[in-house]
């Protein structure tokens, strides 16, 4: 079956839904045709030279990135600079790239989650703003209201705390009246039909607003389904891009700043705080993440553990009590191609379709450190 790179947009914003990226942020679609089909993908962190005269040779015309090759707004293509050389190149080789920035930061399921989990924190949970509540309401036969609540709840509409498939449901009478060029699947064209449906409600994330509604359409035997969702003033869920977790048994500073070092196959990190206490409550963030720092502190961790942290971010964690770690941008980020490339592989094997999905071998930390 043949894939388009539509198809791989489609996945990719499931993962990470473009809604969740920061405002100043611009992931997306940074280049290409969504009509196009794709010969195979690959994965890095940024779309250089190298990466795409690798991914060429490797005969991939997809490129999923994480930071943005179209980042501050373009004043000019000019070919004989390097972004208008590169971009021209790619649209010239019939290359689409496509980033997944800020919304994979965060994203329940994407970069900081795959953070915590290779340093091994527990519950970790977002600890950044709140996300919204919506509600949604939905009329459906009958007979697929239980079909239709499952396909909700997989969608991660319906859930409260520790419960999930939360609806509630009411017997009403829908009526409606085929009109001429209507495909009903119940009831006759220019007659008024009247069926016993459920009034089927539940609760969602405003960060799952896409997937829960495409999930319900899917489910939904009508050709028009009828629904409503509107916002709530309940307080929402805490999103954002840190995670807030505790290590599975306390352990000195000096000794998880070592761990993050060899989980993450940096070359060095770098340690404010005592280093003989003790750590329990970790909070993290990949990438670039000093503007976490206080919140993270106020939120009762013992330590921090991000990138690209500078001098001031240390005096700052060092007046809250705050310890801190940073691991590198490049190197607590770098998880993020492998997972984009395990997800990836996931989805085409879901799909049937036999593609290459290749993590890039050939971008490096862009800078060397000399002792
Ligand atoms: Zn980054």
């Amino acid at each position: 079956m043949a894939i388009k790179v539509r198809d791989v947009i489609r996945w990719l914003e499931d993962l990470a839904p473009l809604h969740l990226a920061e405002e100043w942020d611009n992931p997306g679609l940074q280049l290409g045709d969504p009509g196009d089909v794709v010969t195979g993908i690959m994965v890095s962190l940024d779309f250089t030279q190298e990466v795409l005269a690798e991914g060429l040779e490797k005969g991939v015309n997809l490129f999923v990135t994480h930071h943005p090759l179209i980042f501050r707004p373009l004043t000019r293509l000019s070919w004989n600079r390097p972004q208008g050389r590169l971009i021209k190149e790619a649209a010239v080789r019939g290359a689409s790239v496509y980033a997944l920035h800020t919304n994979l930061d965060n994203a329940r399921g994407g970069l900081n989650c795959w953070l915590a989990e290779a340093l091994g924190l527990k519950e970790a949970q977002p600890f950044g703003k709140a996300d919204p509540l919506e509600k949604l309401v939905v009329f459906v036969p009958r007979d697929h209201a239980g079909k239709l609540m499952n396909a909700l709840a997989e969608a991660g509409a319906g859930h409260i705390g520790q419960y999930s498939h939360c609806t509630f449901q009411a017997l009403g009478k829908g009526t409606f009246k085929p009109l001429t060029g209507a495909k009903p699947y119940i009831g006759k064209v220019d007659e008024i039909e009247e069926v016993d449906e459920v009034r089927l409600e539940t609760i969602l994330p405003r960060s799952l607003r896409t997937k829960v509604v495409r999930a319900m359409m899917d489910a939904h035997p009508y050709e028009e389904e009828a629904y409503d969702l509107y916002p709530l003033v309940n307080p929402g869920v805490r999103g954002g891009p840190g995670r807030l977790g505790s290590l599975p048994a306390p352990m000195a500073l000096e000794e998880l700043a070592f761990t993050v070092k060899k989980r993450l196959g940096a070359r060095a990190v770098r340690v404010s705080g005592e280093l003989v206490q003790k750590v329990d409550k970790v909070a993290l963030c990949g990438g670039s993440g000093g503007g976490l720092i206080s919140l993270a502190a106020d939120l009762g961790a013992q330590v921090y553990i991000s990138g690209d942290l500078k001098y001031h971010d240390f005096l700052l964690g060092q007046s809250l009590g705050l310890a801190l770690i940073d691991g590198g941008h490049y190197w607590t980020e770098l998880i993020a191609v492998s997972g984009m490339a395990r997800f990836l592989e996931g989805k085409l094997a879901e799909a049937g379709a036999d593609l290459p999905v290749v993590c890039t071998k050939v971008q490096r930390e862009p800078f060397m450190e000399l002792n």
